[in-house]
């Protein structure tokens, strides 16, 4: 049995990066409890990002280290039995993908995300969460996507190969704002679980107060590609209503894209520009950013990092690691007037 939880990286849970260890903890003790006959072992596991390759720090300061203290649980990374390459004829953008073998075997997978917003994919949940089997390289070939469609594309690429078999949301406390690294904690209270990963990340939309999730292109992908409902009448929902799902005045991240109406939002891709930005006062010149950059973009020749803007794809990889939130996110002036939200 495997756990696969979100340990982007060496984050406190009180920071909201992560999903929480005390949701880990129930899942495994569920899962231990359920196995009568005692012949399930369960493997918590995350591939953090890029350049975190301490595993040891990671599940340290992530709070799940302790976990490997309950009987028949161990912690650790996702590399850990390498990885396979698949070629899927199925596949939109990647031509082929380099996946976890730990994963790829896992008899049952339990996927276990946290709510999180996300810079890029405007939100981070059950199919995002599976990106993290795929191995650094195959994750910085989705990133060099040209558009905000093709990386969501790529990101189902990578989650049709080995689909969980069931998914839990820590929604207790999840992330507003500019996530997935440096986000607002949000108090919300909830737990959403279910055999399908897009209802549950629909759930999930409409939590983060999205009133048409089919408008966000990580789920329109998914949609289209046929992994789960297409529409809301499709799932069933329980424990809960539609309408008491949104947490009132959840902040979305930056970009003018979701402040449009839906009708324009694809239109506007081309004119509307989010980059990133460095705040010098906030950068303590660690080089994160130039290595986690899938096209090479950044510059270490002098003393603060320098973005080639002709090479940028504006992934906002760069922002998503940087340490210390010193590479911000901006909008271009379109995005502003459009927005408001110029920062
Ligand atoms: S912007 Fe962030 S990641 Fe880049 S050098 Fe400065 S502190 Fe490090
Ligand atoms: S500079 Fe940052 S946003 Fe631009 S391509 Fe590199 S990592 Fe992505």
């Amino acid at each position: 049995m495997l756990i696969k939880t979100n340990a982007l990286s060496p984050s406190p849970p009180e920071t909201a990066v992560t999903t929480h260890p005390k949701i880990i903890e129930g899942i495994a003790r569920e899962v231990m409890a359920r196995a009568s006959g005692g012949n399930v072992s369960v493997r918590v596991a995350d591939n953090p990002g890029y350049v975190f390759t301490d595993s040891d720090q990671l599940f340290r300061e992530t709070g799940l280290a302790g976990l490997a203290a309950l009987p028949g649980v161990c912690v650790g990374p996702l590399s850990d039995l390498g990885t396979r390459l698949i070629s899927n004829d199925g596949f939109r953008v990647l031509r082929d993908a380099r996946i976890s073998a730990r994963y790829l075997d896992a008899a049952y997978c339990i996927n276990a995300p946290k709510l999180k917003t996300h810079v890029e994919t405007e939100m981070s949940g059950c199919i995002k969460n599976i990106f993290g089997s795929a191995d650094t390289e195959t994750r910085k070939k989705a990133h060099r996507s040209s558009s905000q469609a093709r990386l969501a594309d790529a990101i189902v690429d990578i989650f049709s190969v080995r689909p969980p078999e069931f998914n839990i949301v820590d929604a207790v406390v999840g992330m507003e704002g500019d996530g997935p690294s440096h986000g607002t904690p949000r108090q919300i209270g909830l737990i959403i679980a279910g055999q399908n990963a897009l209802a549950v990340d629909w759930v999930l939309c409409r939590v983060m107060c999205y009133s048409d999730p089919a408008s966000i292109p990580l789920m329109r992908a998914a949609i289209d590609r046929g992994v789960g409902p297409a529409s809301e009448s499709e799932i069933a929902l329980n424990g809960a209503d539609w309408d008491e799902l949104p947490a009132a005045g959840f902040r979305k991240s930056t970009g003018a894209l979701r402040a449009l109406p839906t009708f324009i939002r694809g239109l506007a891709h081309g004119l509307v520009k989010i980059t990133p930005g460095l705040d010098e006062a906030l950068c303590v010149s660690c080089w994160v950013c130039k290595e986690v950059c899938p096209v090479d973009a950044i510059s270490d020749a002098g003393r603060y990092p320098l973005i080639d803007r002709k090479k940028c794809v504006r992934c906002l990889c760069c922002h998503e690691m940087c340490p210390t939130g010193a590479m911000a996110v901006r909008n271009n002036v379109l995005a502003s007037l459009v927005s408001g939200t110029r920062r």
